[in-house]
């Protein structure tokens, strides 16, 4: 081992190996999962990782590849043993063609770093989320990042025309395709697409990009039933014409504990309804845009689907409905706690929360939890408080809330993926099959297994 952290120090120079608590200091989001990694890697360039793993897969040497850290179920965590990789030094926006709206991105590049150059030039990239500072596009790629654009733009797979990647060997396979339409065999970009750092590292990608839309409005609605929320849905993406761009629904557990908090103002609305959405559209022109949106939301009121609504006057107040959105830490005050991303067809949503409520009650005697989520896609997030740190309270929990998926063909995992912290419940969204089928493949790329191993599955 010793003599490997000498080659990579030689490889690397200086500042391309932290060791001791340099590296032990760094966390995930949160604060949790402490990185056990002996050494963390800062190579600059892909051919620098092309002689990391060549020297790695030569001695058997697991790397476990780090992006922002923000995926929330331990899929970047190095144990002990292991070499974390981070391409937080790979981070350059190489370039963007507007005419072709497409950017090409080094790995490391942040999601709002990202953002924002596409935006100097009047187009978007679609993905977004609210660990954009520090999320990076490469692990957005690896793990299929979703977010709150996903019912518009589809998930982090739709935005990727291209990619890069190294193979535990060291082969660098560069299949930077910047087209919309390019079918010649295999899309092996796909491969690498929500593979978790399990069959390469992701080095480069090309982006596809969307016009700008500036006429961008924004609402805080309230309503009292979840029937009537997911009928809403449907009547705002009907009457908006597509041009919906968020359908963020909060249920009275969530938006009364998030719209509180010191960077917080006044809560827009008051937190006594039942459900909350923050809606938005985006499209071009300012003046009938804000007129249809105000007419659909009028409608809405008037076939009693709302019961309160805010409109925002500006990107202050607008910021100000996304910062209860995304004040996902709030849901602290119920540490400990178990969260959960999962999603389930939208029909299906009512009467599985009232199986769950009815099961965790029982389970936990008294039942806090709040739930969230991108209504629109199907996908909810739960934050269940356990009273306790009892592992075996918080395994029968998880085990309560995904055996209750699995008969309704949803998924333990919408957006964040599976990590180490679901690996035990893959088998309730995936066939024998399907997993015998993903074992083969990780047996195929990466023979000795090196590769960010025991995340998702155990390859054995
Ligand atoms: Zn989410």
């Amino acid at each position: 081992m010793a003599e490997l952290i000498d080659q990579l120090h030689e490889l690397l120079g200086a500042g391309g190996v932290l060791r001791g608590d340099e590296a032990r200091s760094r966390s995930g989001a949160w604060g949790v999962n402490h990185c056990a990694a002996l050494v963390v890697l800062r190579p600059r360039s892909t051919g620098e990782i092309s002689a990391i793993l060549r020297l790695c897969h030569a001695a058997g040497q697991p790397v476990v590849t780090e992006g922002g850290k923000t995926g929330l179920v331990s899929g970047a965590l190095a144990g002990p043993g292991e070499i974390a990789l981070s391409l937080e030094r790979m981070n350059r926006i190489e370039q963007l063609d507007a005419r072709s709206r497409t950017m090409t991105v080094q790995a490391g590049a942040t999601l709002q770093a990202v953002h924002e150059a596409a935006e100097a030039q009047s187009l978007v990239m679609p993905l977004d989320l609210g660990a954009r500072g520090s999320a990076t596009i490469g692990g957005n790629i690896a793990t299929n990042a979703g977010g709150n654009q996903v019912i518009r733009y589809g998930m982090m797979r739709e935005q990727v025309l291209g990619l890069e990647a190294v193979l535990a060997d060291g082969t660098v396979v560069s299949s930077m395709n910047a087209v919309l339409k390019n079918n010649t065999g295999y899309d092996l970009k796909h491969l690498f697409i929500g593979s978790e750092g399990t069959l390469g590292i992701i080095t480069r990608a090309v982006l596809r990009l969307r016009p700008l839309m500036p006429a961008r409005n924004s609402a805080l609605v309230a309503t009292d039933s979840l029937e009537k929320l997911i009928e809403l849905l449907t009547f705002i993406e009907r009457e908006l014409g597509g041009r919906m761009s968020a359908f963020e629904a909060m249920w009275n557990s969530y938006y009364r504990i998030a719209c509180k908090g010191p960077h917080l103002g006044e809560p827009p609305l008051p937190d006594e309804y039942p459900f909350y959405v923050l809606i938005e559209s985006a499209g071009a022109d300012l003046e009938a845009e804000g007129e249809q949106f105000l007419a659909t939301l009028g409608r809405a009121l008037e076939n009693g689907l709302l019961t309160d609504a805010v409109l925002a006057q500006n990107s202050k107040e607008r910021e100000a409905f996304w910062a209860i959105r995304d004040n996902i830490e709030s849901v602290v005050t119920l540490w400990p706690l178990a969260i959960f991303d999962i999603s389930l067809p939208i029909a299906a949503m009512e009467s599985y929360l009232e199986r769950c409520a009815a099961a965790l009650r029982e389970l936990l005697g008294e039942l806090r939890w709040v739930t969230f989520g991108h209504l629109g896609d199907g996908n909810l997030h739960l934050a269940i408080a356990l009273g306790s740190d009892d592992p075996a309270l918080k395994q029968a929990v998880e085990k309560l809330v995904y055996s209750e998926l699995s008969g309704i063909g949803g998924s333990i995992s919408a957006e964040h993926g599976i990590g180490l912290d679901k690996r035990a419940w893959l088998g309730c969204s995936r066939s024998p099959q399907e997993i015998a089928l993903m074992k083969t493949l990780k047996r195929a790329l990466d023979p000795g297994n090196i590769l960010n191993p025991g995340k998702i599955f155990l390859a054995s």
